[in-house]
């Protein structure tokens, strides 16, 4: 089986770059039956915080991107990594080294002074004993001569010469593993067969590899995603929306129209836009991610919010109404009324914290009418409209969008004006703004109680 894995470091708060590093991940175990694990790599502690960790499980769960294995914590197999770098040494693929840091610096002047790159000049590689007063670091045996090849589906092959790459210290003087340590013996350990990552980790990658070699593990196919670029082409940063993927739930985006936005950065199927998760899953393959970076485009990213959220079914977008009503004060249980809002709603708008700004007249009582709606809609000619419309809305017998448009329409003709000239006094007097839903169905969600309490009010 295919087994990727996403594998946030939490120090620095999980937005869109990982988001999408993550989906991709995802979205390639899911369209083939395979597992995705969830490895959180918090082996830095001084820059790993809670509150980060904390953004990653929420921001996954909320997205939907449901791991098979894990949440997994570094930080929770220190044993398992003292264990692989004992083994490591005891087969000599590594070794304590005893240099202190002044003799680095000094190696490392004299190779610049001879105009050669700095690298660790394997003084410790055949000590014998160990040097009073150093704690060791253990550094891994770097291959001497040859090349490591990283076939990456993305890259295509890239080559490293191991001339390159000095022995890495794999452990440090108090014992504790490095970070590329860690994510060998975890990828190793967690039997990862595909590894999508950000293209940062490219330079990681050959050393990696030759770390799994002497491990005798069967290594994975690499992919290393491109990164995403601001829409002026720098790195993306808060001020492009690089902010805390959860702040899209606050902004009021569909989990959903959030990874199309992202599967499409780099990735494409002919010149389809919208996509399900399920045609994500179907159609999605890492080889065909593009090798450049992306650019971040926030109008895109809310164009495609409007459309999932029209093609949403009404119910699906009952819990993020919920959401975004409870944001704004408005606790609201029934279900089915959320229902009916949201579909009356959902045509005409572009986030979901705007249907809730626009919908709270449904759930709570209009405290003010807009100054303007009113003092247009709500006057002294309108007064004897409403009270018709009044009087034929108490008198239907269903309360049912149909019969509210007929009633509607009787007012407009019998009093010959047009139809706007009767329905828009009415939605200032339901709504307290110019702007709803269709007024019949506006009316039947709000019931026949309120309908006519709030005409009842604008005409007293
Ligand atoms: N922890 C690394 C990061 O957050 C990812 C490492 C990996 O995927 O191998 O950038």
């Amino acid at each position: 089986t295919i087994r990727t894995r996403f594998a946030p470091s939490p120090t620095g708060m999980l937005h869109i770059g990982g988001v999408r590093t993550a989906l991709f991940s995802w979205l390639y175990a899911k369209g083939r039956q395979g597992d995705f694990i969830l490895r959180v790599e918090d082996t830095d502690r001084e820059r790993s915080t809670d509150e980060a960790t904390q953004v990653i499980l929420d921001g996954m769960e909320w997205l939907g991107l449901a791991a098979d294995e894990g949440p997994f914590y570094q930080t929770r197999r220190m044993d398992r990594y003292r264990e692989v770098l004992a083994q490591f040494v005891r087969d000599g693929h590594a070794y304590h080294c005893y240099c202190t840091k002044e003799e680095l610096a000094e190696m490392r002047s004299k190779q610049e002074a001879a105009k050669q790159k700095p690298r660790y000049d394997g003084t410790c590689r055949n000590r014998t004993q160990p040097r009073e007063g150093v704690d060791p670091v253990i550094r891994f045996k770097n291959p001497l001569d040859g090349s490591v090849v990283v076939e990456d589906v993305i890259h295509g092959n890239v080559e490293f010469q191991n001339t390159e790459l000095d022995d890495l210290i794999i452990a440090r003087s108090d014992g504790t593993p490095t970070y590329n340590f860690c994510v060998v013996v975890d990828d190793m350990d967690m039997k990862i067969t595909h590894v999508i990552r950000g293209d940062d980790h490219l330079n990681n990658t050959p050393r990696q590899i030759n770390m799994l070699k002497a491990l005798g593990a069967v290594l994975p196919v690499y992919g290393h995603v491109p990164m995403i670029l601001g829409a002026d082409g720098a790195k993306l940063s808060k001020r492009h929306g690089a902010v805390s993927v959860l702040q899209y739930r606050e902004e009021g985006f569909l989990p959903v129209a959030l990874l199309n936005y992202l599967v499409r950065l780099g990735w494409s199927h002919g010149d389809q836009e919208v996509f399900s998760l399920e045609e994500m899953q179907a159609l999605f393959d890492i080889k065909d991610v593009n090798k450049s970076a992306s650019a971040f485009n926030p109008d895109k990213l809310l164009w495609l919010n409007q459309q999932h959220i029209m093609r949403a079914t009404p119910e699906s977008l009952v819990p993020h109404l919920k959401f975004q009503l409870a944001a704004l004060g408005i606790d609201v249980i029934d279900d089915a009324k959320l229902a009916a809002v949201a579909k009356a709603q959902q045509e005409r708008a572009k986030t979901l914290k705007e249907m809730a700004q626009n919908s709270t007249f449904f759930f709570v009582e209009i405290k003010t009418y807009d100054e303007k709606a009113a003092k247009k809609n709500l006057t002294a000619e309108s007064a004897p409209v409403l009270r018709s419309v009044h009087a034929k809305l108490s008198a239907l017998s269903a309360w049912t969008a149909a019969a509210i448009h007929d009633a509607v329409n009787e007012v407009a003709t019998t009093s010959s004006i047009g139809l706007g000239k009767v329905a828009q006094p009415i939605r200032v007097a339901v709504s307290g703004t110019s702007v709803s839903p269709p007024i019949d169905v506006t009316l039947e969600v709000l019931g026949r109680e309120t309908t006519l309490s709030r005409i009842d009010r604008a005409i007293a």
